[in-house]
This record gives structure tokens, sequence and C-alpha cells, in this order.
């Protein structure tokens, strides 16, 4: 149950004044439900205006003030926009222009022949002066003077600034006080404010203290429910798991396993001996071998008597699995099934039978492998693949399954940087594969030109020609992703134009079975080109592709570059990457795609990343998913990250956890960023 203290927060957005039916949807697609998502509602800048006599003391462009007298409401003829028709004391003309349904208000706002304060852009179009949807009619110019500098929100469409800055004030208003829960040492050394003044002044400026302040209270929110996962964790049973060896020592692998791979083992198999449940992350870059450490951790479970699960994202990567670890594992004479949402009737009966009476090892699948119809009869390891698909509300409902909780490995591909992984995975121990295994080929990477565009079809034609296939990554216009479906269906379009039917395309929006069918379609080499938005499974294996196009590459995260080119170099043939890059470039962009032609390692990558990004101008444009954060900036994390750890874990270890005043203060803040699951663990362990 939530804390009271917290309900006038969690009150609905429809509880305020002028929020209707129609409201809620843009609202809702902002992530803005209930007033404590307006509170946090954050202005991404501030617009100055200045307040000129007449339009010819401002320049176009500029955000003024200014006093119009209105001569004439022009209506549209047919569908045009409306217009009103103003002129400043000076006799300029200026045209106040509406679109859609905004005209109603502007007839009721702007009357001939009165004399409005208007606050707005100016704009030229053609010869005449103009002001598209201004952002403030007022009868006095003192009105106005509130809003010389104002807040920008986010908006989503349907939406105006007038709008949402209102629907924001309406939620501070109605802040309550809150107990602190920062640690009064810190609070006073960094100079933050409590948090209610903290939010109050969040909205009057994008830097300084009181943003620090909230971005550090997303920060320990997080922390402190990790941490109180890793707490409940110790306190549950698990099975210790004490293998014997056998059945590694008949894998017949035909390589060496790498340092990194032992190291990794040999963790791993101190984990699952203990009596409390493994919470591990395999971290390691694509290619890296993790398969043969998730086998080789099963194989542990199976030598002592239990059974072993491994969960993937996708149905196509369970089946890769599947046959990849049957084929590794031959030899062995452990029973390894693949279980999927697809498999009914009776292939899937005896599946479920063969789990409930142990015939069945080794059980690799998607989610279907967790439904409630699904028994064990001693599942005592789960894996977990690309764990990042999974949030930590999932990961413990796995580890809810049996009676006894089950040691769980996740791992990653997704190269972060130590930082993120101490906020994404810190109720986790960690072990990477930092040592790539012998002999791969450096994957040639280029950056070029978007205006070669012809030459690098050129180059994807005499690559089919050779027999081998290629990627085509599609821009990612980050505005919508109606828009990148748009840019990836017009590419393809144009590629089957030049190379005919051997080509697919693959995007998020499509259903999981046509997505399914193209991909095997790819897999198969029966298509030779894969034209994909940026949804190309992770994992996926098609060592016979091996170019790959990415256009607008500068648009790409480093880390998500780096993953998505190691889709190709998986094969014994040279491997090549084109970066396509827009022509305006600038000097941060420029230096992160020269990165991308300089290293494969990804933990490099992704290091560097968050330094050029942290210093430079992505800093704002923050990619979702980035982080797992809404408040803190990647700047944020790297500063008070590490802080908001050390304080959880104190409050943790010393100062009582949840009870205690500032315990119950920290309760307020698990619910205020709804890692309450950390609450509730903390009652069911
Ligand atoms: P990941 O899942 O980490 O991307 P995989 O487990 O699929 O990587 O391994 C990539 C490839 O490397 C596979 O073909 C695998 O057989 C091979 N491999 C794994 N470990 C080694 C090793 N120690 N030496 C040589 N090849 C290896
Ligand atoms: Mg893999």
């Amino acid at each position: 149950m939530r804390p009271e203290a917290l309900n006038s927060l969690f009150v609905e957005v429809d509880a305020l004044d002028g929020v209707g039916p129609k409201l809620r949807r843009p609202l809702e697609k902002l992530g803005l439900t209930r007033l404590r998502d307006l509170a946090y509602h954050l202005p991404d800048r501030f617009v100055e205006r200045r307040a000129v006599e007449n339009l010819d003391d401002a320049g176009v462009g500029e955000n003024i003030i200014v006093a119009l007298t209105v001569r004439e409401h022009r209506a549209p003829a047919g569908r045009g926009p409306f217009r009103v028709i103003a002129e400043d004391v000076a006799g300029n003309v200026c045209t106040l222009t509406y679109f859609g349904r905004a005209s109603y208000t502007a007839r009721k706002l702007l009357p001939v022949g009165e004399t409005r304060w208007i606050a707005g852009r100016l704009d030229q179009y053609g010869q005449m002066l103009q002001i598209v949807h201004p952002e403030h009619v007022a009868e006095s110019g003192s009105a106005l003077h509130g809003h010389l500098c104002e807040a920008v929100y986010p908006l989503s469409e349907g939406l105006t600034q007038g709008r949402v800055s209102g629907l924001v004030q309406q939620a501070l208003k109605v802040l309550p006080e809150m107990p602190e829960w920062i640690e009064p040492g810190l609070l006073a050394k960094m100079k933050w404010p409590v948090w209610r003044e903290a939010l109050l002044e969040a909205h009057k400026g994008v830097n300084g203290p009181a943003r620090d302040r909230l971005a550090y209270d997303e920060l320990l929110a997080n922390a402190l429910a990790l941490m109180l996962v890793r707490e409940s964790n110790r306190a549950q049973s698990g099975t210790p798991l004490a293998g014997d060896g056998s059945l590694r020592a008949k894998l017949r692998l035909p390589f060496e396993l790498t340092g990194a791979q032992k190291r990794s083992i040999a963790e791993i198999e101190g984990d699952v001996a203990q009596k409390s449940p493994m919470l591990r992350l395999l971290q390691g870059d694509v290619g890296s071998g993790k398969t043969v450490v998730a086998l080789s951790s099963m194989l542990i479970a199976v030598e002592a008597g239990a059974q072993a699960a491994l969960l993937a994202p996708t149905e196509i990567l369970a089946r890769q699995h599947h046959e990849t670890l049957s084929r590794m594992a031959q030899g062995t004479g452990v029973e390894i099934a693949l279980l999927t949402g697809r498999d009914k009737g009776k292939a899937r009966e005896s599946i479920l039978m063969g789990l409930i009476d142990g015939s069945i090892d080794i059980v690799v699948g998607t989610h279907a492998i967790f439904q409630d119809t699904v028994s064990y009869k001693n599942l005592a390891l789960v894996v977990i693949d690309e764990q990042h698909r999974f949030g930590v509300g999932q990961r413990l409902m796995l580890a809810r399954k049996g009676r006894r909780t089950p040691h769980t490995l996740a791992m990653t591909a997704t190269p972060i940087p130590r930082t993120l992984t101490l906020a994404q995975y810190g109720e986790m121990e960690v072990s990477r594969l930092d040592e790539l295994p012998p002999g791969r080929q450096a994957i040639d990477t280029r950056v070029v030109s978007v205006e070669r565009m012809e030459d690098v079809v050129g180059a994807i034609a005499r690559h089919l020609e050779t027999g081998q296939q290629a990627y085509w990554v599609c821009p990612m216009v980050r505005e919508s992703e109606s828009d990148d479906l748009a840019a990836a269906e017009a590419r393809y379009a144009a590629l089957k134009e030049r190379f005919g039917e051997d080509i697919v395309l693959v995007h998020g929006q499509l259903k999981p079975e046509a997505k399914d069918a193209a991909m095997e379609r790819f897999s198969g080499g029966e298509a030779k080109v894969l034209v994909a938005t940026t949804v190309i499974e992770v994992g996926v294996d098609v060592p016979n592709a091996t170019l790959m196009v990415i256009e607008q590459a500068e648009r790409f995260g480093l880390a998500q570059l780096h993953q998505l080119r190691g889709r190709v170099g998986r094969g014994s043939e040279k491997s090549t990457c084109l970066l396509l890059r827009g022509q305006q470039l600038s000097e941060t962009a420029r230096q992160r795609l020269a990165l991308m032609r300089e290293t494969q390692d990804g933990f490099r990558l992704a290091e560097e990343d968050l330094e050029l990004r942290g210093g430079g101008e992505l800093l704002g444009t923050r990619q979702s998913g980035d982080t797992p954060f809404r408040l803190a900036t990647l700047e944020q994390i790297q500063k008070l990250l590490p802080l908001a750890h050390d304080d959880a874990r104190l409050l943790i270890e010393r100062d009582g956890g949840l009870s205690g005043p500032r315990g119950e203060a920290a309760r307020l803040l698990l619910y205020l960023f709804e890692r309450d699951w950390g609450v509730q663990l903390l009652r069911g362990g």
C-alpha cells in the first residue's frame, strides 16, 4: 500500500481543471497520468522574450512581446490558416496565423479594432511579418511581464505550451511537504534544497542544485530498490549446487576456453554452491563466447541432479540457442528441450511431462517456459539471455517460480560503462568476458558521406555477386516511430527496385510471425539483403552476412552502433561496415564515428561514448532506453550515482533499512519513483 502522504501526488490528471477525455491521450503519450508526473515534467529549456515598442525594434526569429491592434480577420478560403491582420504603433503590419481549431480562440481573443499584447516568435513569410500561434495574448502589457522568461516543456501532439505549463502549475500548487530522505550531511554539503523547493525551483531553470537534487532522488530510489532486492535475495533459500564436473568433462569443444570464460565459469560455480541464490550478470561483447559459459553453468546444475532453463527474448533466438546448445552438448547425454509459445498439443504436452518428471535436464525457450502451466521437477538455475529486455520486475517474477528460488545468471551483450552497470544491475554480481576468443577478424569499418549513396549501392551489388549477404540499417528518425517506419519502407522500396525480390524488411511494427518469417528467409540465405530499423534482433547470427550499411550513423549511440556492427564479422570471410554520415557533422559526431573506425572493443566504446556525450552536445538529447532514468542525465549519473549507491548501502547496513525516521522517508521515496517492488520484497522476504 502506498503511504498516505503521497496520495495527493498520485491523483489522476483528470482531477485538474480543464482536463477532459480529449487531453488525456496526448498527456498519456508523455507519460503524464498523475499529478506526480506533471510535477516531474521538467522544462527542456527556457525562452527569453524581449518587450518591444514596435516591430522595427525586433529581429526576425526573435521571441518578442509587442502591442498590436487588430485590423481584420481573414477566414481561410478552403483549408488554409485563419489570419488576423494587425498593426503595431508605427503602422507595421503583422499577421497572426492560426491553424485548425486554434482559430476559434483567436476570434475571441483578438476582436477587430482592439489592441492586445502578444507574445510569440516573429517570423517572415514572403514579404509578410507574421507570428504563428502566438503563445500569449493579453489585454494589458503587465499581464505578460511574467512571461519574459518562460519554460519550454516537452510536448506531444494536441498540447500547447500554455496548456502544459498551466497543468504543471496546478500540480505544483498542491505539492505536499516531504520528510527528508537524503543523508543530512550530504544535503548540507551539496547545498541542495528540500524536496518541495527543489521541484518548484526545477521548473525555473535547467541547471543547478535543484535539478541535481531531483536526479539524486531518482538515483537513490533506484539504488535502494536494487539493494533491497539483493538483501532479500540473500535471505532466500536456493539449492546449493555442487557439480562434479563429469558432464563438463564430456563436452567436446573445438576450442580452448579463454581465460575470461574460465574465470566466469569459476565465479558462477562458486555462487551456485552457496545456499542463497546467485544473482550474477555475465557481461560480454557480441562474440565473446557467452553461450559456452551458459552451457557450462547449466551443466553444473544437471551434474548436481537439478534442472536448468535458458530464457531468450524471442522465439528465433530461443531456437538458435537450442540448436547451438544441443550441438555442443552432444555426447554428454543431457536432454535439452525447446519450448516456445508456438508449441501446441501433443508436442507441448510431452515437453511439459518431461519437465515434471525430470527427464528433460535443460529447457530453452521464451516466456512460455515460465507460464503457470509449466512445472519443473527441480529447477535450480535460470539463465536469462539479453537481460536488458527484461525489467527487474520480470527478473523477480522468475525468481518466485519454484519452491526454492533458482540461481539466476543474466547475460547481456550491451556494453555499458561501469557506472551504468551499477545503475541497471546494482543488485547483481558481475562477471565480464573482457577477452575475445583468438583469431577474430577485424571488421573493416568506414565512414562514408551520404552523398556517395550510389557508390554504396554499387558496393552492395558487387558484394551480393560473391554470394554473400548484407544488412541495411535504416536511420533512426528520433521524433516518432512512424517516421522511422516510413524511412525504412522507402529505403526498402528503393533497394527492391534495384535488387529485386531477394530483400526482406523487418521493423518493430511487424507481427512476431511475420518478423520471424522474414528473419528466417534471411538466415536461410533465400533473401540476400535484410533491411531493418534498429530492431535487428540481438543475437541474430548469419555468418554469411558480411556487409552492413548503417544510414545516418551519427544519430546512433556508439553502443548501439557497436551492437549493430556485431551482426557481421561472424564467419570466416572478411566483413565490412559502412557508416553513412550526413553532410553536416559536429565535432563530437566526427569523433564518435572515428572511434567506431578505430576500435572494436565494446567496453572501450561505451566508456568513451559516455565521456564524449557527457561533455558534448548530445547530453540533452537522450535516447530512450539509454538509461533506466527519467530525470537523471548521463552527466548526473556519473557524478551522483556512486554517492547514491554508498548512501543506500549505509541506510540499509547501518541505519536500519526502512525502519527509523530516515527509513520511513526512504520508503516514500521508493513509492514516489515507483521502485516499490523493493518495499514489497522486503515484506515478502
Ligand atoms: P556471444 O553469445 O557472447 O555473442 P557466442 O557464444 O555465440 O558469443 O560465441 C561466438 C562464437 O565464438 C561461436 O561460434 C563460438 O563457438 C565461438 N567461441 C566461443 N568461445 C570460444 C573460444 N574460447 N575460442 C574460440 N571460439 C570460441
Ligand atoms: Mg549470444
